[in-house]
């Protein structure tokens, strides 16, 4: 899969992830990746920066991941005061923007604070295969952005 058929392929997933499960059109071949970005109790419902039905994605990665060879994780991980935190700036809110040494940064409300079970990954994620998680990220808070969507 080029790097075309990829961002297609990955727009398609992750904008109709129940219709892509019912697919079946995907045949990765030895050298390809599954790359798990940030599947997180924050990002699902429940959590601290939740996307909606977040949690529907899980059973379509657990299916695909069976399917290749090579899955990697991601996991965010924020110290606790992270420079991309609103509570971070005061008098500022989420999801407004600040300018910053490497340009603009979105405020997120404070999210997968490393050691959290909020940073854990969703627990009915079930990808045994999986060879190498990044993260945690760790860092300093003032050097660390965030465009993870939070
Ligand atoms: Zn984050």
């Amino acid at each position: 899969m080029n790097r075309r058929h990829f961002a297609s392929f990955l727009s398609f997933a992750l904008a109709s992830p129940l219709s892509f499960a019912a697919s079946k059109k995907i045949t990765p071949k030895a050298n390809s990746a599954l790359v798990v970005v940030d599947v997180q109790n924050c990002f699902v419902e429940g959590g601290t920066l939740p996307v909606q039905n977040g949690k529907d994605v899980v059973p379509v990665i657990n299916r695909l991941a069976t399917q290749f060879d090579n899955v990697v994780i991601t996991q965010d991980w924020h110290t606790p005061a992270h420079i991309s935190f609103a509570s971070s700036h005061q008098g500022r809110k989420p999801f407004e923007a600040v300018q910053l040494s490497y340009g603009q940064q979105v405020l997120w409300p404070d999210h997968c604070i490393q050691g959290t079970p909020d940073a854990d990954l969703v627990s009915s994620l079930h990808i045994p295969n999986a060879e190498l998680i990044f993260g945690p990220r760790g860092g300093l808070p003032s050097l660390r952005a965030c465009n993870c969507g939070g």
